[in-house]
This record gives C-alpha cells, structure tokens and sequence, in this order.
C-alpha cells in the first residue's frame, strides 16, 4: 500500500505525538475553508486551522 510511514519518519512521529503534524507538501489539497493533506510523520488525514498549524482530523468530530 505504501501508506506506513518509514523509519526516517521517526524524528517526525515523535512531533506527532506531541501535536505538530507537517503535511506531505506535494499532496496537500486546497479545500473551501482550509487546506488538507497527509502528514509526513504519521501519515495521518490533517487539516491546516492557522498558519502554520495542522490538526488531524477525527472522524466523528470533523462534520462542521
Ligand atoms: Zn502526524
């Protein structure tokens, strides 16, 4: 499938788990209200709120 995120993505898993997310820049998504993409680190479905900050998304809470 090549949706897991490899052994480099370690460093950035870690930011993960800490709450920085960073898109994979080439497949970010323009969208009405934001921007979307997959994150570098956990491969993750997240979504840009403010400069520079990414949230990923959840399935139930996303429905705005
Ligand atoms: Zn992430």
């Amino acid at each position: 499938m090549g949706d897991q995120p490899d052994r480099l993505s370690g460093v950035l898993n870690l930011k993960c788990l800490f709450g920085f997310h960073r898109p994979v820049r080439s497949k970010v998504v323009r969208k009405l209200m934001y921007y979307t993409g997959p994150c570098q680190g956990c491969g993750k479905p997240i979504r840009r709120l403010r400069r520079g900050r990414w949230h990923v998304y959840r399935d139930n809470a996303d429905r705005d």
